[in-house]
Protein backbone atom coordinates (compact mmCIF):
# COMPACT_ATOMS: atom_id res chain seq x y z
CA UNK A 1 0.00 0.00 0.00
CA UNK A 2 1.17 2.94 -0.72
CA UNK A 3 1.39 7.01 0.86
CA UNK A 4 -1.57 8.06 -0.98
CA UNK A 5 -4.01 5.75 0.92
CA UNK A 6 -4.60 7.70 4.11
CA UNK A 7 -2.96 7.32 7.41
CA UNK A 8 -6.28 6.34 8.81
CA UNK A 9 -6.22 3.84 6.41
CA UNK A 10 -2.16 2.92 6.20
CA UNK A 11 -3.04 2.45 10.71
CA UNK A 12 -5.28 -0.49 9.69
CA UNK A 13 -4.01 -1.95 6.49
CA UNK A 14 -0.63 -1.14 6.03
CA UNK A 15 2.21 -4.43 6.43
CA UNK A 16 -0.12 -7.34 5.80
CA UNK A 17 -1.78 -8.49 2.97
CA UNK A 18 -4.52 -11.02 3.83
CA UNK A 19 -4.04 -13.49 0.55
CA UNK A 20 -0.64 -14.93 2.11
CA UNK A 21 -2.21 -15.97 5.65
CA UNK A 22 -5.70 -18.17 4.33
CA UNK A 23 -7.58 -14.53 4.02
CA UNK A 24 -7.33 -14.23 8.06
CA UNK A 25 -8.66 -10.70 8.57
CA UNK A 26 -6.88 -10.11 12.04
CA UNK A 27 -2.96 -10.39 11.19
CA UNK A 28 -1.73 -13.71 12.05
CA UNK A 29 0.49 -14.53 15.64
CA UNK A 30 3.73 -16.74 14.65
CA UNK A 31 4.85 -17.78 18.23
CA UNK A 32 8.00 -19.01 17.15
CA UNK A 33 11.06 -19.27 18.18
CA UNK A 34 12.64 -20.56 14.95
CA UNK A 35 12.15 -21.53 11.30
CA UNK A 36 12.48 -24.68 10.22
CA UNK A 37 14.38 -25.32 6.39
CA UNK A 38 13.70 -27.97 3.79
CA UNK A 39 17.07 -28.97 3.72
CA UNK A 40 20.62 -28.20 4.42
CA UNK A 41 21.33 -26.18 1.81
CA UNK A 42 18.21 -24.06 2.12
CA UNK A 43 19.54 -23.43 5.77
CA UNK A 44 23.05 -22.40 3.89
CA UNK A 45 21.20 -19.92 1.70
CA UNK A 46 19.71 -18.20 4.32
CA UNK A 47 22.69 -17.58 6.42
CA UNK A 48 24.14 -15.95 3.44
CA UNK A 49 21.59 -14.05 1.90
CA UNK A 50 21.22 -15.49 -1.21
CA UNK A 51 17.37 -16.80 -0.14
CA UNK A 52 14.72 -14.67 1.51
CA UNK A 53 13.08 -16.43 4.51
CA UNK A 54 12.95 -16.61 8.02
CA UNK A 55 15.61 -18.17 10.32
CA UNK A 56 15.42 -17.22 13.73
CA UNK A 57 12.88 -14.87 15.81
CA UNK A 58 15.22 -12.59 17.15
CA UNK A 59 16.80 -11.86 13.18
CA UNK A 60 13.18 -11.95 12.26
CA UNK A 61 9.47 -12.78 12.73
CA UNK A 62 6.61 -12.17 10.46
CA UNK A 63 4.13 -11.30 12.78
CA UNK A 64 6.99 -8.44 14.33
CA UNK A 65 7.98 -7.70 10.15
CA UNK A 66 4.24 -6.56 9.93
CA UNK A 67 3.82 -4.54 12.52
CA UNK A 68 7.81 -2.67 11.29
CA UNK A 69 6.03 -2.62 7.90
CA UNK A 70 3.34 -0.55 9.26
CA UNK A 71 5.63 1.96 11.21
CA UNK A 72 7.90 2.70 8.11
CA UNK A 73 4.81 4.05 6.83
CA UNK A 74 3.51 6.17 9.37
CA UNK A 75 6.15 7.74 9.90
CA UNK A 76 7.41 8.07 6.38
CA UNK A 77 10.50 5.92 6.31
CA UNK A 78 12.35 3.59 4.59
CA UNK A 79 12.88 0.84 7.44
CA UNK A 80 12.25 -0.24 10.92
CA UNK A 81 13.16 -2.24 14.09
CA UNK A 82 10.66 -3.52 17.11
CA UNK A 83 12.12 -4.00 20.36
CA UNK A 84 11.15 -5.60 24.01
CA UNK A 85 11.04 -1.89 25.36
CA UNK A 86 11.20 2.03 24.24
CA UNK A 87 14.94 1.93 26.40
CA UNK A 88 16.13 -1.25 24.21
CA UNK A 89 15.14 1.10 21.32
CA UNK A 90 17.04 4.28 22.39
CA UNK A 91 19.95 2.23 23.68
CA UNK A 92 20.45 0.08 20.48
CA UNK A 93 20.29 3.63 18.92
CA UNK A 94 23.20 5.22 20.59
CA UNK A 95 25.65 2.13 20.60
CA UNK A 96 25.38 2.09 16.94
CA UNK A 97 26.18 5.63 16.25
CA UNK A 98 28.94 6.15 18.61
CA UNK A 99 32.17 4.64 20.06
CA UNK A 100 34.92 5.08 22.72
CA UNK A 101 35.67 8.66 22.78
CA UNK A 102 32.72 10.03 20.67
CA UNK A 103 30.20 12.62 21.80
CA UNK A 104 26.31 13.02 21.80
CA UNK A 105 24.17 16.67 21.81
CA UNK A 106 20.89 16.02 23.58
CA UNK A 107 18.34 18.18 24.45
CA UNK A 108 17.74 20.12 27.94
CA UNK A 109 15.52 17.47 28.89
CA UNK A 110 15.26 13.85 28.29
CA UNK A 111 13.49 10.83 29.63
CA UNK A 112 14.60 9.96 32.91
CA UNK A 113 16.40 6.57 31.75
CA UNK A 114 17.75 7.68 28.53
CA UNK A 115 19.83 10.20 31.21
CA UNK A 116 20.72 7.49 33.09
CA UNK A 117 21.84 5.78 29.77
CA UNK A 118 24.31 8.62 29.18
CA UNK A 119 25.59 8.48 32.01
CA UNK A 120 26.87 4.90 31.70
CA UNK A 121 27.72 5.22 28.32
CA UNK A 122 29.75 7.65 29.71
CA UNK A 123 31.28 6.01 33.08
CA UNK A 124 31.97 2.74 31.42
CA UNK A 125 32.84 3.72 27.24
CA UNK A 126 34.12 7.20 28.03
CA UNK A 127 31.04 8.71 25.12
CA UNK A 128 30.28 12.27 26.72
CA UNK A 129 27.10 13.58 26.32
CA UNK A 130 25.94 17.58 26.68
CA UNK A 131 22.75 19.42 26.41
CA UNK A 132 21.43 21.68 25.06
CA UNK A 133 18.65 24.19 24.71
CA UNK A 134 18.27 23.74 21.04
CA UNK A 135 16.67 27.01 20.67
CA UNK A 136 18.38 28.72 18.04
CA UNK A 137 21.51 27.93 15.56
CA UNK A 138 23.88 29.60 17.20
CA UNK A 139 22.86 27.61 20.70
CA UNK A 140 23.20 24.50 18.81
CA UNK A 141 26.56 25.80 16.90
CA UNK A 142 28.20 26.63 20.07
CA UNK A 143 27.35 23.34 21.42
CA UNK A 144 28.79 20.94 18.56
CA UNK A 145 31.92 19.47 19.33
CA UNK A 146 34.39 18.61 16.55
CA UNK A 147 33.37 14.42 18.12
CA UNK A 148 30.12 14.74 18.27
CA UNK A 149 28.10 11.98 16.49
CA UNK A 150 24.72 12.40 17.04
CA UNK A 151 21.90 15.10 17.96
CA UNK A 152 19.13 13.24 20.40
CA UNK A 153 16.28 14.97 20.69
CA UNK A 154 12.63 14.62 22.71
CA UNK A 155 9.85 16.87 21.77
CA UNK A 156 7.93 17.89 23.59
CA UNK A 157 10.76 17.48 26.32
CA UNK A 158 9.25 15.34 29.08
CA UNK A 159 8.33 16.17 31.54
CA UNK A 160 8.33 19.72 31.00
CA UNK A 161 6.38 20.20 27.44
CA UNK A 162 9.43 22.34 25.62
CA UNK A 163 9.70 21.79 22.31
CA UNK A 164 12.65 22.20 19.56
CA UNK A 165 12.14 22.86 16.29
CA UNK A 166 12.93 20.09 14.21
CA UNK A 167 13.52 21.77 10.84
CA UNK A 168 15.96 24.37 12.45
CA UNK A 169 18.15 21.18 14.02
CA UNK A 170 17.82 19.55 10.63
CA UNK A 171 19.40 22.67 8.75
CA UNK A 172 22.48 22.85 11.22
CA UNK A 173 22.94 19.35 11.53
CA UNK A 174 22.95 18.70 7.74
CA UNK A 175 25.62 21.22 7.34
CA UNK A 176 28.04 19.53 9.91
CA UNK A 177 26.99 15.43 8.61
CA UNK A 178 25.89 14.64 11.94
CA UNK A 179 22.26 12.55 12.41
CA UNK A 180 19.71 13.81 14.63
CA UNK A 181 17.48 11.29 16.35
CA UNK A 182 14.25 12.20 17.59
CA UNK A 183 12.49 10.53 20.47
CA UNK A 184 8.94 11.12 18.95
CA UNK A 185 7.11 8.78 21.68
CA UNK A 186 5.18 11.80 23.23
CA UNK A 187 3.28 12.97 19.84
CA UNK A 188 3.00 9.64 17.76
CA UNK A 189 2.98 9.40 14.44
CA UNK A 190 -0.65 11.09 14.52
CA UNK A 191 0.74 14.55 15.40
CA UNK A 192 4.31 14.62 14.17
CA UNK A 193 6.86 13.30 11.83
CA UNK A 194 10.45 14.16 11.96
CA UNK A 195 11.50 11.75 9.30
CA UNK A 196 9.45 14.42 7.09
CA UNK A 197 11.47 17.58 8.67
CA UNK A 198 14.69 15.57 7.22
CA UNK A 199 15.75 14.16 10.72
CA UNK A 200 17.46 10.55 10.56
CA UNK A 201 15.77 8.34 13.05
CA UNK A 202 12.67 8.14 14.88
CA UNK A 203 12.69 6.60 18.25
CA UNK A 204 8.88 5.06 19.99
CA UNK A 205 8.67 3.89 23.06
CA UNK A 206 5.79 1.67 21.76
CA UNK A 207 4.79 0.99 25.25
CA UNK A 208 2.68 4.66 25.16
CA UNK A 209 0.65 5.91 22.56
CA UNK A 210 1.19 3.08 20.21
CA UNK A 211 0.33 0.53 22.41
CA UNK A 212 -2.36 2.58 23.80
CA UNK A 213 -3.94 -0.05 26.06
CA UNK A 214 -1.41 -0.32 29.20
CA UNK A 215 -0.79 -3.48 28.31
CA UNK A 216 2.68 -4.31 26.60
CA UNK A 217 6.26 -2.96 26.78
CA UNK A 218 8.12 -2.50 23.22
CA UNK A 219 10.30 -0.17 21.28
CA UNK A 220 10.01 1.24 17.79
CA UNK A 221 12.48 2.86 15.52
CA UNK A 222 12.15 3.53 11.80
CA UNK A 223 14.87 5.68 9.76
CA UNK A 224 16.72 4.68 6.48
CA UNK A 225 17.65 1.38 4.80
CA UNK A 226 21.35 1.21 5.44
CA UNK A 227 20.91 2.80 9.16
CA UNK A 228 18.47 0.45 10.22
CA UNK A 229 19.95 -2.17 8.77
CA UNK A 230 23.45 -1.51 10.83
CA UNK A 231 21.26 -1.52 13.25
CA UNK A 232 19.63 -5.07 12.78
CA UNK A 233 22.93 -6.28 11.80
CA UNK A 234 24.22 -5.13 15.31
CA UNK A 235 23.16 -3.61 18.46
CA UNK A 236 19.82 -5.41 17.86
CA UNK A 237 20.85 -8.81 16.55
CA UNK A 238 24.00 -9.10 19.13
CA UNK A 239 22.70 -7.40 22.05
CA UNK A 240 19.61 -9.05 21.39
CA UNK A 241 16.51 -6.60 22.96
CA UNK A 242 13.58 -7.95 20.54
CA UNK A 243 10.29 -7.98 20.75
CA UNK A 244 8.12 -10.82 21.20
CA UNK A 245 5.86 -11.38 18.64
CA UNK A 246 3.09 -11.49 20.95
CA UNK A 247 3.75 -7.66 21.78
CA UNK A 248 4.28 -7.09 18.34
CA UNK A 249 0.64 -8.33 17.85
CA UNK A 250 -0.79 -6.46 20.62
CA UNK A 251 1.04 -3.00 18.84
CA UNK A 252 -1.02 -3.69 15.28
CA UNK A 253 -3.90 -4.51 17.09
CA UNK A 254 -3.26 -0.90 19.08
CA UNK A 255 -2.38 0.88 16.08
CA UNK A 256 -5.44 0.53 14.10
CA UNK A 257 -6.86 2.85 16.77
CA UNK A 258 -4.01 5.20 16.98
CA UNK A 259 -6.11 8.35 14.87
CA UNK A 260 -9.41 7.68 16.79
CA UNK A 261 -7.31 7.48 20.30
CA UNK A 262 -5.17 10.74 19.86
CA UNK A 263 -7.93 12.44 18.39
CA UNK A 264 -9.46 11.73 21.99
CA UNK A 265 -6.46 12.11 23.81
CA UNK A 266 -6.39 15.97 22.40
CA UNK A 267 -9.73 17.19 22.39
CA UNK A 268 -10.06 16.12 26.57
CA UNK A 269 -6.08 17.61 27.35
CA UNK A 270 -7.78 20.98 25.41
CA UNK A 271 -10.07 21.02 27.73
CA UNK A 272 -8.89 19.84 30.70
CA UNK A 273 -5.70 22.06 30.14
CA UNK A 274 -8.19 24.92 30.13
CA UNK A 275 -10.09 24.25 33.22
CA UNK A 276 -6.64 23.75 35.17
CA UNK A 277 -5.36 26.94 34.63
CA UNK A 278 -8.44 28.64 36.07
CA UNK A 279 -7.89 27.10 39.31
CA UNK A 280 -7.25 28.40 42.10
CA UNK A 281 -4.99 25.87 43.66
CA UNK A 282 -2.90 25.70 40.24
CA UNK A 283 -0.10 27.94 40.12
CA UNK A 284 1.47 27.29 36.07
CA UNK A 285 -0.14 25.12 33.38
CA UNK A 286 2.74 24.03 30.70
CA UNK A 287 0.86 22.46 27.40
CA UNK A 288 1.59 23.51 24.16
CA UNK A 289 -1.81 24.11 23.24
CA UNK A 290 -2.03 27.54 25.24
CA UNK A 291 -1.08 30.28 22.84
CA UNK A 292 1.19 31.59 25.64
CA UNK A 293 3.23 28.17 25.71
CA UNK A 294 6.71 29.71 24.61
CA UNK A 295 7.11 27.49 22.07
CA UNK A 296 3.51 27.55 20.55
CA UNK A 297 4.24 28.59 17.38
CA UNK A 298 6.85 25.27 16.93
CA UNK A 299 3.65 23.62 18.13
CA UNK A 300 1.53 25.37 15.38
CA UNK A 301 4.18 24.23 12.59
CA UNK A 302 5.51 20.98 13.55
CA UNK A 303 2.46 18.99 15.08
CA UNK A 304 -1.12 18.10 14.37
CA UNK A 305 -2.58 18.50 17.64
CA UNK A 306 -0.87 19.83 21.19
CA UNK A 307 -0.90 16.44 22.55
CA UNK A 308 -2.51 14.41 25.18
CA UNK A 309 -0.18 15.34 28.10
CA UNK A 310 0.11 18.04 30.76
CA UNK A 311 2.10 19.19 33.36
CA UNK A 312 0.81 21.92 35.76
CA UNK A 313 2.68 23.03 39.01
CA UNK A 314 0.22 23.65 42.28
CA UNK A 315 0.73 26.20 44.63
CA UNK A 316 2.09 25.02 47.79
CA UNK A 317 4.72 22.58 48.98
CA UNK A 318 5.79 18.77 47.52
CA UNK A 319 3.91 17.71 49.77
CA UNK A 320 0.87 19.54 48.66
CA UNK A 321 0.92 17.94 45.49
CA UNK A 322 1.40 14.65 46.48
CA UNK A 323 -1.92 15.28 48.72
CA UNK A 324 -3.26 16.01 45.49
CA UNK A 325 -2.27 12.57 43.80
CA UNK A 326 -4.03 10.90 47.08
CA UNK A 327 -7.57 12.72 47.04
CA UNK A 328 -7.71 11.11 43.63
CA UNK A 329 -10.09 8.35 42.58
CA UNK A 330 -10.78 7.82 39.12
CA UNK A 331 -7.29 9.27 37.98
CA UNK A 332 -4.71 6.39 38.78
CA UNK A 333 -1.21 7.30 40.11
CA UNK A 334 1.52 5.66 37.45
CA UNK A 335 4.43 6.51 35.51
CA UNK A 336 3.64 5.62 31.63
CA UNK A 337 1.22 7.50 29.54
CA UNK A 338 -0.84 7.45 26.21
CA UNK A 339 -3.41 4.63 27.51
CA UNK A 340 -7.06 4.65 28.14
CA UNK A 341 -7.00 5.63 31.78
CA UNK A 342 -6.09 8.64 32.50
CA UNK A 343 -2.65 9.17 34.46
CA UNK A 344 -0.65 11.00 37.09
CA UNK A 345 2.92 10.96 38.62
CA UNK A 346 5.24 13.18 40.07
CA UNK A 347 8.54 13.39 37.94
CA UNK A 348 11.00 14.67 40.70
CA UNK A 349 10.08 11.74 42.76
CA UNK A 350 9.05 9.19 40.02
CA UNK A 351 10.30 9.56 36.34
CA UNK A 352 12.77 11.63 37.09
CA UNK A 353 14.13 10.84 40.46
CA UNK A 354 17.48 9.62 38.64
CA UNK A 355 18.18 13.22 38.00
CA UNK A 356 19.89 15.11 40.13
CA UNK A 357 18.37 17.83 42.03
CA UNK A 358 20.26 20.64 40.45
CA UNK A 359 19.81 19.32 37.27
CA UNK A 360 16.50 18.67 38.03
CA UNK A 361 15.74 22.39 38.63
CA UNK A 362 17.76 23.79 35.51
CA UNK A 363 15.80 21.40 33.44
CA UNK A 364 12.45 23.30 34.71
CA UNK A 365 11.04 19.86 37.12
CA UNK A 366 9.59 21.68 40.21
CA UNK A 367 8.95 19.56 43.00
CA UNK A 368 5.71 20.89 42.85
CA UNK A 369 5.08 19.43 39.13
CA UNK A 370 2.87 16.84 37.86
CA UNK A 371 2.27 15.43 34.81
CA UNK A 372 -0.90 14.07 33.97
CA UNK A 373 -1.68 12.18 30.66
CA UNK A 374 -5.23 12.66 29.57
CA UNK A 375 -6.87 9.32 29.14
CA UNK A 376 -9.70 8.60 27.25
CA UNK A 377 -12.61 8.26 29.85
CA UNK A 378 -15.40 11.09 29.90
CA UNK A 379 -13.88 14.45 29.76
CA UNK A 380 -16.05 15.25 32.97
CA UNK A 381 -15.38 12.52 34.89
CA UNK A 382 -11.87 13.23 34.56
CA UNK A 383 -12.31 16.85 35.45
CA UNK A 384 -14.67 16.49 38.18
CA UNK A 385 -11.82 14.46 40.00
CA UNK A 386 -9.14 16.51 39.73
CA UNK A 387 -11.29 19.30 40.83
CA UNK A 388 -12.41 17.75 44.04
CA UNK A 389 -8.43 16.87 44.54
CA UNK A 390 -6.95 20.31 43.48
CA UNK A 391 -9.56 21.78 45.81
CA UNK A 392 -8.42 19.34 48.76
CA UNK A 393 -5.26 21.84 49.26
CA UNK A 394 -5.31 24.21 51.74
CA UNK A 395 -4.41 26.95 49.20
CA UNK A 396 -7.20 25.92 46.87
CA UNK A 397 -10.85 27.12 47.73
CA UNK A 398 -13.58 25.25 46.48
CA UNK A 399 -14.83 27.69 44.43
CA UNK A 400 -14.33 26.03 41.01
CA UNK A 401 -16.93 23.21 41.62
CA UNK A 402 -18.42 21.81 37.82
C1 LIG B 1 8.59 5.59 28.37
C2 LIG B 1 9.54 6.37 27.56
C3 LIG B 1 10.75 5.84 27.14
C4 LIG B 1 11.21 4.45 27.53
O1 LIG B 1 10.38 3.47 26.99
P1 LIG B 1 10.12 2.03 27.68
O2 LIG B 1 9.16 1.41 26.75
O3 LIG B 1 9.57 2.28 29.04
O4 LIG B 1 11.44 1.34 27.75
C5 LIG B 1 11.57 6.63 26.35
N1 LIG B 1 11.23 7.90 26.02
C6 LIG B 1 10.07 8.45 26.43
C7 LIG B 1 9.74 9.84 26.04
C8 LIG B 1 9.19 7.71 27.22
O5 LIG B 1 8.05 8.27 27.64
Amino acid sequence: MNKEKGFETRVIHEGYDSSYHHDSLAPPLYQTSTFTFENAKQGENRFAGEEEGFIYSRLGNPTVAMLEKRMVSLEGGEAALAFGSGMAAVSAVLFSLTKANDHILCSQGVYGCTFGLLQLMNEKYNIDHSFSAMDSEEELLNKIEPHTRCIYVETPINPTMQLIDLEMVVSVAKKKGIPVVVDNTFCSPYLQRPLELGCDIVIHSATKYIGGHGDVIAGIIVGKEDVIATIKMTTQKDIGGIISPFDAWLLLRGLKTLPVRMDRHCESAEKIAELLKNHPSVEKVIYPGHSNHPQYWIMKKQMKKPGGMISFTIKGTKEDSQKVMDELNLIKIAVSLGDAETLIQHPATMTHAVVPAEFRKKMGIEETLLRLSVGLESVDDIWSDLNQALSKISVGTATENV
